[in-house]
């Protein structure tokens, strides 16, 4: 085995091959991929191969759509097959709000210029004569949908990889990970060790054991996921043609064709964490013992819904480990805390968004950032105040609601309240509505005297509506208090932090006790932080920004070099804050303290 490399990625799933195939196609030459065992190791040998593409993020369907559209390219490439099957996906809605959700993801696919439209309900009889549609109130067809062999395109990756000039190990177990004083990475293996400059941990299920190598503890939880495959149906054989992917999400199910069968996986309420403190490390081609009662109700569902499962044969049933996050979304991108530590993790729809996690994960290595803003599934978004408990409770959710529909701005309410403020109680007991950032409760809106602190979350407008415009007209006509404490705070000082910040912040720096808006912008100009520079001293600076970024905001801060002359302190665990706003706000300061607040 080589002694260096430019990249180490641990895990030959289809998140490690895909990073090693983008690298490659980029001319990244000296990528060394590490596998314990046999490529697919981990989760991605027993998935069900389906794929669901529109993503009510607009960046995230693109990577989604990116994926998808790759598989054929990569067949071509690489003469591995992925077992492609180009069926289109049926969106069915049985709700009004149901409803309303795929108009609207209709509405943005038209923006991204992708095919997803409404059809007849006679169009999807059409497409699939064997669906009950009683209770279906519209429909839409994604014509990009498809369903894969998950070994089969993991391969086709790892193919195009070596092909490229990608060393895949297998059978090579990553014992150890050490910073170098460099920035770089020493890896160990029982083969013999490397050193890197970049290291990527893929290690799927075994993501938070790869992790602590490195001293970072990620916030994955494994859980117990069931599908089946019937035995071959009579109706679906006399078909003579292949049906398109069924998403009848209201019943927490998901449903296609295999073979002359199908293939029914379900999202059951009270879902089983599976290795809460640790993945066997001698875990691998097994699957877990089945037990179909659990997701009984999801399957009755399904059987409503496609009448001739009712008499069908199960022929194999499926139950393996899935990872999770305690936002159903992937851990993407380079960790805040480590220097060139790359990580993919929580990965749960990998087939469909796989590829294109590969390709951002390749320009974050190479060009210091990836071309499209991934904040949702951007690793930063999560800090050390991520507890145990709260990535169970999370994740348990997670795994029971993952096809319910929400709203926009609407809260989860699993693992909270976890980071409290001193003013918190008072704040509720004051009507305040919470939402978590960063792990912070913080007050959304206060509901008035007389009016219960409830929020039913709608794409229509809510009980938010009119306290928060009453709140909006108070602070524009007179004053009010906002509660800042969620905010991100650094203390930057030294005798070269004003230098050091000049040059990470697009707006002069104030002067001397003055306070500005000072942007940090990335290398392509878009925006890290807005923060609100105050400077303190001459060599003295408070910066403030966004609560939830913080992670983010220290990770361009160590990008950016502040080693010597520059020193940076977190302030926001320690500090509350108080933003008192509005015409009259020099007035109320002057009655609480007797001040002259006049210019
Ligand atoms: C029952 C089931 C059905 C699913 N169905 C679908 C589906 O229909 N569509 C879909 O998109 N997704 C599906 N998934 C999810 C999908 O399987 C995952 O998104 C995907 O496999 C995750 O891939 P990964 O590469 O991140 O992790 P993994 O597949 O877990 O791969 C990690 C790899 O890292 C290796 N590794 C670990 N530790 C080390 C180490 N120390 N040194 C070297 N190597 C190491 C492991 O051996 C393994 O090969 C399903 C999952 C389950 C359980």
């Amino acid at each position: 085995m080589q002694k260096t490399a430019e990249v180490v990625i641990v895990g030959g799933g289809v998140a490690g091959c895909s990073v090693a195939y983008h690298l490659a196609k980029r001319g990244c030459k000296n990528v060394v991929l590490l596998e314990r065992s046999e490529l697919t190791s981990g989760s991605t040998w027993h998935a069900a191969g389906n794929t669901h593409v529109l993503q009510d993020n607009a960046n995230l369907s693109k990577l989604h759509y990116y994926t998808v559209r790759l598989y054929p390219q990569l067949e071509e490439e690489t003469g591995q097959s992925c077992g492609i099957h180009p069926v289109g996906g049926i969106y069915l809605a049985s709700t009004p709000e149901r409803h309303d959700q795929i108009r609207i993801q209709a509405s943005k696919a038209k923006y991204l210029g992708l095919d997803f439209q409404t059809i007849s309900l006679e169009d999807v009889h059409e497409m699939n004569p064997l669906l009950n549609l009683d209770g279906i109130i519209s429909a839409m067809f994604e014509h990009n949908e498809l369903h894969i062999d998950p070994s089969g395109v993991t391969n086709a990756y790892a193919a195009g990889a070596r092909m490229n000039g990608v060393k895949i190990h297998r059978n090579t177990p990553v014992t150890a990970t050490t910073q170098q004083p460099n920035g770089g990475w020493l890896v160990e293996t029982p083969e013999g060790r490397i050193e890197t400059k970049y290291l990527v941990n893929c290690a799927g299920l075994w993501g938070r054991e790869v992790g602590k190598l490195a001293g970072i503890n990620l916030p994955l939880m494994p859980m117990e996921h069931q599908y089946f495959v019937s035995e071959s149906i009579p109706e679906i054989e006399a078909l003579g043609r292949e049906i398109p992917l069924i998403h009848d999400n209201d019943g927490e199910y998901y449903m296609r064709q295999e073979g002359k069968g199908l293939l029914v996986g379900a999202y059951e309420l009270g879902g089983l964490h599976w290795a809460v403190d640790g993945t066997p490390l001698d875990f691998g081609h097994e699957l877990l013992p089945n037990d179909l009662d659990r997701v009984l109700d999801n399957v009755v569902r399904a059987m409503d819904r496609m009448p001739c499962l009712e008499t069908a044969g199960i022929k194999r049933i499926v139950n393996g480990p899935m990872i999770w996050t305690p936002d159903l979304m992937p851990l993407v991108g380079e960790v805040s805390q480590l220097t060139n530590y790359f990580v993919i993790g929580g990965l749960i729809p990998g087939f469909s968004i796989g590829g294109g996690l590969g390709l951002m994960m390749a320009e974050w290595i190479l060009d210091g950032q990836p071309s499209l803003d991934i904040w949702p599934i951007d690793v930063a978004r999560f800090g050390d105040w991520v507890t145990h408990d709260y990535v169970l409770d999370t994740t348990a959710d997670n795994y029971q609601t993952r096809f319910r529909l929400f709203f926009p701005y609407e809260e989860r309410t699993a693992g909270r309240p976890l980071r409290t403020r001193p003013a918190y109680e008072h704040q509720k007991d004051n009507g305040a509505m919470f939402g978590a950032q960063f792990g912070w409760e913080v007050p959304m809106w206060f509901a008035p005297e007389g009016m219960p602190p409830v929020e039913n979350f709608s794409f229509r407008r809510t009980e938010s509506f009119g306290p928060v415009g009453d709140e909006c007209r108070t602070i524009r006509s007179s004053v009010g208090l906002l509660d800042t404490s969620a905010y991100a705070k650094f203390i930057v000082k030294g005798p070269r932090a004003a230098e050091w910040l000049d040059g990470l912040t697009t707006n002069t720096l104030p002067r001397h006790r003055r306070m500005s808006l000072a942007p940090m912008v990335h290398l392509r100009g878009g925006v890290v932080a807005d923060f609100t520079v105050a400077r303190l001293e001459d060599d003295e600076f408070l910066l403030i920004g966004a609560g939830v970024a913080e992670n983010a905001h220290l990770r361009w801060f160590r990008k950016n070099g502040f080693s010597s002359g520059v020193d940076v302190t977190s302030m926001s665990v320690d500090w509350v804050g108080m933003s008192i706003s509005g015409p009259n706000s020099r007035a109320l300061l002057s009655d609480l303290t007797g001040e002259d607040f006049s210019n």
